[in-house]
């Protein structure tokens, strides 16, 4: 089955969808997205993404045209019509299309919603058990990155290096060698303590939704998580490192730059988080 795609109120083919050349989104990267995973036909932390969706808007001044029980209604249709059983739905939601192109808001525009759905297998996921590689870039990206703006350039150029490279996905490091997170993942560390280590949530990075899971569930199993900032060199030395995203869930990361990290195999602490994770997210379907 091809994508089916919503925009303001239709479903349509994502063949025959199309937005507006005026739109701010396109003009200006105005808007913000969020993507959800599907599984058997139900969609994963359906709560903590409509939460971020509407944190989001609020953020950049866009008024919530899908709060959560009207999200969970079009979310709900898409997957009816399109049978999607397993993969995505991606939605993105900007401040409109205008016949102009002033910078500051236009008055009396409606924002467009646009959400499409995809096939992918995510039940399973040979990366899991293979573990990635990353590698490390500057990141590049502006000031608030806690908002999921659709202002995804520098996230691009980001993936693009560390895929050229042979790598994964892309491990952003500020000026002072501190991580930040992923392209596309959050990043968490398990130090010789055993201590889970992530960085604390902040206008620095996107509050995962994954993350957030994850940490809840180690919390609620009495292991150590431990909220502070950590170094690419920490990521080096320590005993596993490990991404989390809505489609990948939780995956192992054996390698950054080129160096075996991990001692270059998955860690079982990466592996239990994964079976928490996905036990968690299927019982909390929609
Ligand atoms: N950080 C960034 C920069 C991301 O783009 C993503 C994925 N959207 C994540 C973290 C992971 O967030 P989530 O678990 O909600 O997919």
């Amino acid at each position: 089955m091809s994508s089916l795609c919503y925009i303001n109120g239709n479903f349509v083919p994502a063949e025959q969808a199309s937005i507006p050349a005026m739109d701010r989104g396109f003009l200006f990267g105005d808007g913000v997205y969020e993507v959800v995973a599907v599984m058997d036909g139900l969609l994963l932390e359906f709560e903590r993404h409509a939460a971020r969706l509407a944190r989001s808007l609020a953020e950049i001044g866009i008024a919530n045209p899908l709060p959560r029980e009207r999200l969970l209604e079009v979310c709900r249709e898409l997957i009816r019509r399109s049978a999607l059983r397993e993969g995505s739905i991606y939605l993105q939601i900007t401040r409109g299309a205008d016949t102009k192109r002033d910078f500051a808001f236009p008055k009396g525009v409606e924002p467009t919603v646009m959400m499409f759905t995809a096939e992918k297998v995510l039940s399973v996921n040979p990366l899991a058990d293979s573990g990635v590689r990353v590698a490390s870039v500057p990141d590049l990206r502006w000031a608030r990155r806690d908002i999921k703006s659709v202002s995804l350039l520098a996230q691009v150029l980001a993936k693009q290096a560390a895929q050229s490279s042979g790598a994964f996905e892309a491990l952003m490091v500020d000026a002072q060698g501190v991580v930040t997170e992923g392209s596309s993942s959050s990043a968490l560390l398990v130090n010789d303590a055993d201590e889970i280590v992530v960085r604390p949530l902040s206008n620095d990075i996107l509050p995962g939704c994954t993350r957030a899971a994850v940490l809840a569930l180690a919390a609620e199993r009495n292991m150590k998580v431990v909220e502070r900032t950590f170094t690419l060199q920490e990521c080096m030395q320590a005993r596993e490192v490990i991404l989390t995203s809505a489609l990948h869930f939780v995956l192992p990361v054996i390698a950054i730059d080129d160096q075996p990290v991990a001692g270059g195999k998955p860690g079982p602490v990466c592996a239990a988080l994964r079976t928490l994770y996905l036990r968690h997210a299927m019982a909390t379907a929609l």
